[in-house]
């Protein structure tokens, strides 16, 4: 079976009494309505359509935006009913959804069991507690503990999200997070730079000066850091930024901050820098040196606009020749002086 075909709905700021300074629900969503059962229908089988491989496809049905399990009960329900249905005519194969760590006890999880939810991912954002306070997300990290180990001692699967830059944050108490994460041993993860986005406390936080983004090339260090320590632990990485949407441009909803469209691909090709000055440090500079690598891995070794190229060369008097090769395995990379 290939990757899932994840079908989302979005639940714009439903069920959240919340306002966390980066969040504007109904901004990042794109989306303000409520989506009727008839339209998640419709929706189900346009995915499925136009999707050209779906026998090799494993398909998800996903409830996110809002917190799902902050809903009415009633809403929960008809969601999730609706959702068991569509699972028992083999419509979908799995359903997933994301909430709070404090909208989950026990009798949720017994709801989530009995609807057969298979994946619950939770929205960390940090594990500091300043920076919880800070981001008014109105939780704590022991919350978060707690609710991970009645997920993963339900058998449902655990997702965990974590944002990075978000008010006092630092790079350290990123990395920290992403340790503590790492402890409560997800099968998957988020990563999240924080956007600024038009609506929001934080918004306002940054045009009087009180929020400031972090410099892109900390940032990119730090996100690789984070991706490096999860992928060593075997947790899987579903997401690095924000999903790019119509409406999340520089003018229109996005107003600056930690947003790329292809800030998943930023984050890999640093960490190949970081991979390939493991090795090129202690070799001579002033050389040029061979970089073999397998033929998909050709971008991300080169970086964007060929920015490793140029890091090593004025860092390092190093000069990259980095070329495709046949018979390397992804991510593998081999370095050789050139005679
Ligand atoms: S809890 Fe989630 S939906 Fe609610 S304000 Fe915070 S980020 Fe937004």
């Amino acid at each position: 079976m290939s990757k899932e075909l994840i079908i989302p709905v979005f639940i714009p700021h439903l069920g959240c009494e919340h306002r966390c300074v980066f969040c504007n629900q109904r901004k990042i969503s794109g989306q303000a309505t409520i989506p009727t059962l008839e339209e998640i229908r419709s929706q189900v089988g346009e995915y499925r359509k136009s999707c050209s491989n779906l026998n090799e496809r494993e398909v998800h049905l996903a409830f996110y935006g809002g917190s799902f399990t902050g809903i009415s009960e009633k809403m929960q329900e008809d969601y999730l009913s609706f959702a068991l249905a569509l699972k028992k005519q083999g419509l979908i194969a799995k359903i997933r959804l994301s909430t709070r760590a404090d909208y989950i006890d026990a009798k949720i999880i017994a709801r989530l069991k009995s609807y057969q939810v298979d994946i619950v991912e939770l929205g960390v954002q940090s594990m500091d507690e300043e920076v919880l306070k800070l981001s008014k997300r109105g939780h704590t990290a022991a919350d978060v503990e707690k609710a991970a180990e009645l997920i993963k001692q339900a058998g449902i699967t655990l997702g965990l999200q974590m944002m990075i830059a978000l008010p006092g944050d630092t790079p350290e108490k990123s990395l920290a997070t992403a340790k503590k994460i790492i402890a409560l041993k997800p099968a998957l993860v988020r990563i999240y730079p924080t956007a600024i986005i038009k609506d929001t406390e934080l918004a306002e936080l940054w045009q009087k000066g009180s929020y400031e983004p972090w410099d892109w090339d900390i940032l990119l260090d730090t996100a690789a850091q984070i991706a490096l320590l999860f992928q060593k632990n075997n947790i899987l990485i579903i997401r690095i930024g924000l999903q790019a949407a119509d409406n999340l441009n520089l003018g229109k909803d996005l107003l600056g901050g930690a947003y790329h469209p292809a800030l998943g691909e930023l984050v890999k090709g640093r960490i190949m820098r970081m991979k390939m000055e493991e090795t090129l440090k202690n070799l001579p500079s002033n050389q040029a040196y061979r970089v073999l690598c397998a033929p998909k891995m050709l971008s991300q070794v080169k970086g964007q606009k060929n920015c490793n190229v140029l890091y090593f060369a004025q860092k390092y008097a190093q000069r990259l020749y980095i070329e495709a090769a046949e018979g390397i395995n992804a991510p593998d990379i081999q370095i050789k002086p050139m005679i």
